[in-house]
């Protein structure tokens, strides 16, 4: 290398030296007598200066932003009262003697200090430009250090990296997948992996003990913020544990992922019943930064005058009268506009005064309803009420998006949360498809009290399966695993498989768990939302290199794209359009 420091090593020290240095043109700042360049790479930035005089000082007029220079020089000190100390190279510019411009840049299409989403578009189509931006350097340093350090806390305790197949057989986890067609198996299909869930069964079966990777997956589903058609998972399987074994291991991956953004979390986290979830927050990812517990009044209002509460599921939460100020009434249209766009009939605010609610609906309302929702909520006087009525779901999901947004305006999200939520339902009744689909997925072992009930009572069972949430954001889920081959059997025919289906499917699992299968357990962990949480960023794009956009459009090189005439033929496709 040419280069004898980067552009961060310069200071105070190398005073008098001689030194080369290699980069971009950061900034040109043109002082008459005096031209000085802000000279970057990917450590930091150091001035140069070209004095009038030197045969270098017409030549840096051709030179513009983002130009590749090599500059070699003397370090010397700063004219006093020009430092710039949040530099560590601030005390300090290189007097440039030679200079070789490495290579030319035309004027940018898009502007390095822009964080403004509304220029993603342009941002994406240049990625390459756009990953010199600070942010995406930090952040894809901060991912970086992110997997060193979970490979080695896992390498630590005894788990082992294996690669499984990209190219692999569809699995039943709930998603749409990827196909890749097969030339040589005309009419055939590989399937892009949703995670390696069935070959990290196979490799506990193969007698690994302790697996881990980070996997790539891809899922065909609708795009949201955080959420890409590929992404990458902390996929880990053990032999032989107990949930707690689990906890433990994930614990601790997730204290060493979060000692990379210089924070700090207690061990063990606390856990929650999903029950408990749902009934006191609403949701199965619940932020637990702060309370806000919902009380139920459904028996309140069996048989009330007011007919959106009357014989509804009835849930309300109380902010006390100190913590309300902060909310002006464009905030409580706001809440109310949030309950309407999660399908409530509306959002009940009321003022709590000598036993009475003051609200818009208080007409509608017996002396004793308000007397009972004031004392089951144990609000007091000035006490501020909000309440929700109607269908079970959409008033959970309503309500919880307005104990958020509460949360948000309120300034209670500070910190960090962690818990594990535990004891989910083994199956539930999917409205979409109009029957019975899995919990987690269909290798999750129910609950050993609940062994009998898997085909008689499937929705009461419940599964030996938990998820990692992080400051209301689902990290994750994992369980503990069928490794008997009837018992999977059983759940395949509860999910609807026919017999035919799930020899083709997957007979090969169970005929691998008639061999000698130790009991096991994993999860996946999303890599791509914990560094989002890790990083502070609203936008999962900013923690990933090379990211589709919300179309799952990559713009940059434009995937997905056609291709020729001849590659379909010898794939035996043909393009309906
Ligand atoms: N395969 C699961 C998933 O991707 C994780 C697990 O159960 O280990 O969600």
């Amino acid at each position: 290398m040419k280069r004898t420091h980067t552009c961060v090593e310069l200071n105070e020290k190398h005073i008098g030296d001689k030194a080369t240095l290699q980069g971009w043109v950061d900034t040109i700042r043109d002082h008459g007598s005096m031209t000085f360049i802000d000279l970057r790479d990917k450590y930091g930035q150091t001035q140069l200066l070209f004095k009038k005089g030197s045969s270098l000082f017409e030549k840096v007029k051709d030179i513009s932003r983002e130009f590749v220079l090599e500059a070699e020089g003397t370090v010397k000190r700063r004219k006093p009262g020009t430092e710039n100390k949040s530099l560590p190279t601030g005390d300090i510019e290189l007097v440039v003697e030679n200079m070789k411009i490495l290579s030319k840049s035309e004027p940018l299409p898009i502007d390095l200090n822009e964080e403004d989403i509304t220029g993603e578009d342009s941002r994406l189509k240049y990625r390459y430009l756009d990953l010199r931006r600070k942010k995406l350097q930090q952040n894809l340093m901060i991912r970086h250090k992110l997997m060193m350090a979970v490979r080695k806390h896992l390498d630590e305790n005894g788990f082992m990296e294996v690669e499984t197949p990209i190219l692999s057989k569809s699995s039943p986890e709930g998603s749409r997948e990827y196909l890749v067609p097969s030339r040589v198996h005309k009419g055939k299909f590989y399937a892009l992996p949703q995670s390696p869930q069935i070959f990290k069964q196979m490799l506990m079966v193969g007698g690994f003990d302790k697996y881990f990777q980070i996997a790539r997956c891809a899922r065909d589903e609708d795009l949201r913020a955080d959420r890409q058609p590929e992404f990458t998972q902390i996929d880990l399987e053990m032999s032989f544990p107990e949930v707690e074994d689990i906890y433990d291991v994930v614990e601790g991956v997730m204290k060493a992922a979060l000692k990379v953004g210089n924070r700090d979390v207690k061990t063990p986290f606390m856990k929650i019943d999903y029950d408990e979830a749902m009934e006191k927050y609403g949701t199965d990812k619940p932020d637990l930064r702060f309370g806000m517990k919902f009380t139920d009044f459904s028996d309140v209002f069996k048989k009330s005058g007011f007919e959106n509460f009357k014989g509804k599921t009835v849930k309300g939460l109380v902010i006390k009268e100190n913590e309300i100020s902060p909310l002006s009434k464009k905030d409580f249209d706001e809440l109310e506009n949030v309950a309407k766009t999660n399908r409530a009939k509306g959002l009940v605010i009321g003022k709590v005064v000598k036993n009475k609610i003051e609200s818009k609906i208080s007409k509608y309302l017996s002396d004793e309803e308000m007397k009972n929702v004031i004392e089951k909520s144990n609000a007091k006087d000035n006490d501020t009420l909000f309440m929700i009525g109607g269908g079970r779901e959409s008033t959970l999901t309503a309500l919880s998006q307005i104990r958020l947004k509460l949360g948000e305006k309120l300034g209670l999200m500070k910190g960090d949360s962690l818990l594990w939520v535990v004891n989910f339902p083994l199956f539930k009744f999917g409205e979409e498809e109009q029957k019975i689909t899995s919990g987690h997925h269909p290798f999750t072992h129910v609950k050993n009290e609940h062994l009998d009930i898997v085909e008689s009572d499937p929705l009461k069972a419940k599964a030996q399966a938990y998820d990692l949430v992080w400051n209301g954001v689902e990290l994750g889920s994992g369980s503990i695993r069928i490794h008997e081959p009837e018992l999977q059997e059983k759940v395949f025919r509860v999910l609807g498989y026919s017999k035919e289906e799930v020899q083709r499917k997957f007979g090969f699992m169970i005929n691998a768990f008639k061999y000698g299968t130790p009991p096991h357990g994993g999860i996946g962990l999303g890599i791509d939302r914990i560094m989002m949480l890790l990083t502070d960023s609203k936008n999962i794009r900013d923690v990933i290199a090379f990211p589709k956009n919300n179309n799952g459009v990559s713009l940059m090189d434009d995937t997905p794209s056609e291709v020729d005439e001849k590659q379909l033929k010898e794939l035996g496709i043909k393009v309906v359009k």
